[in-house]
């Protein structure tokens, strides 16, 4: 992650390259299934001198079904099944009154970081999977059945900003799930090996149905969009009066939920892990209140992800993130309670939120691991950015 490499709690700062992988699995004749992180589209342009391209992520998608990817599906779909699940998680913790504030799951790094030095707080991160993970377990579950190919022949790749999203794959509850992760600069890497030109290729949309997604969903590369996507899954139940947000420091932010009956929900918005350190002692004094609070790892959320291209500094995040707002502003659909191949989903299988099935597909557990010294992860010295 984008973590300084003494606080990295993932022992992600190792270098690796999966590419081979991914060629091995097309020359073997797999069904290669790809699936392309948020916030991947708003960064790999830096690789290529592609400026502000917001079509990207379609370019993406055409190299490839070009290099013989069978299917290419969008994270942001999960990022919305996600923020569904988790939306209706909270509610069920609001109404219980019960492991408050909760913590959001999507980030590793955090995750792994809660593991190790929070482990009173574990039964607060919400159960509900990564994106990452809960599309992973939905293709190899369910649609490998559907298309009638057998889950020896598959091989899913996952495309993340992000190089704790290679542990997140390993770790034994997500076993046989996710085969391949490539980080946005290995995909890059890849791209060159082709030879194809990515600034003359055709745009193609994602593959339904997995790939359709709603501005929260895309959201979810930058921070905030967690959190903002739950609150508008909360709002479709019609039992909000007013939302309203403040910027609390540069990187920590408030979002205020007034509901009809006067109650009030506060959201914690946070990145860096420094920064999440400060906000959870802060919230232990009892000088922050909070309900619910999204924590990423890097600071700006993904688009500042370890398994970016360089240089990853601020002034780049900060270009990354007004690039990112304006891509999620083209989509069509604003929350995902709009993303009507979600629903089939849970129409077809789940049937509703927080269901057994629903459980077994899309939730996980956490476990308290003990803290990693320095002599027990493979540290280089690389030229990340630390906390600011
Ligand atoms: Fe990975 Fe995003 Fe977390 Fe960074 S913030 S470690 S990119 S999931």
């Amino acid at each position: 992650c984008g973590q300084c490499a003494a606080y990295c709690p993932t022992g992600a700062l190792t270098f690796r390259n999966d590419v081979e992988k991914v060629y091995k699995a097309l020359k073997e004749g797999k069904y290669v299934i790809g699936m392309i992180a948020p916030a991947v589209r708003s960064a790999i342009q830096e690789e290529f001198d592609l400026g502000d391209d917001y079509v990207t992520a379609g370019r993406l998608v055409s190299i490839l079904k070009m290099v013989g990817f069978k299917k290419v599906f969008d994270v942001s779909f999960a990022a919305d099944l996600v923020a569904y699940e988790e939306a209706h998680e909270f509610l069920e913790r609001i109404e219980k009154g019960e492991k408050l504030p909760l913590f959001t799951s999507c980030c590793p790094a955090w995750v792994k970081f809660a593991e190790q030095f929070y482990p009173e707080y574990l039964s607060h991160i919400s159960s509900v999977k990564s994106p990452q993970q809960a599309l992973g377990t939905v293709i190899k579950k369910y649609y490998a059945k559907e298309i009638g190919v057998r889950l020896e022949d598959i091989c899913l790749v996952s495309i993340m900003p992000c190089t704790a999203k290679k542990f997140e794959a390993e770790r034994e509850e997500h076993a046989g799930i996710v085969d391949v992760v490539l980080t946005t600069r290995e995909l890059a890497l890849f791209i060159k090996s082709t030879g194809i030109n990515i600034k003359t290729v055709e745009p193609m949309p994602f593959d339904r149905p997995y790939g359709l997604s709603s501005q929260g969903g895309i959201s979810f590369g930058k921070v905030g969009g967690v959190l903002g996507s739950v609150v508008s899954v909360i709002e479709s139940k019609g039992i909000v009066k007013n939302v309203t947000q403040q910027q609390l420091e540069k990187f920590v932010a408030l979002t205020t939920v007034e509901l009809n009956d006067g109650r009030k929900i506060y959201g914690i918005a946070v990145s860096g892990l420094g920064n999440t350190k400060k906000v959870i002692e802060k919230i232990k004094n009892e000088e922050l209140k909070a309900d619910i609070v999204e924590v990423m790892a890097c600071s700006y959320g993904c688009i500042g992800g370890g398994g970016q291209p360089y240089p990853n500094d601020s002034r780049v995040r900060e270009h990354r993130a007004k690039l990112h707002k304006a891509i999620v502003g083209t989509d069509v659909l604003i929350s995902p309670t709009e993303n009507y191949h979600m629903l089939e989903l849970y129409n077809k299988y789940f049937e509703k939120p927080l269901s057994h099935e629903a459980h077994e597909t899309l939730h996980t557990t956490y476990r308290h691991r003990k803290r990693v010294t320095e002599t027990e992860i493979d540290i280089l010295p690389l030229p990340l950015e630390e906390d600011e």
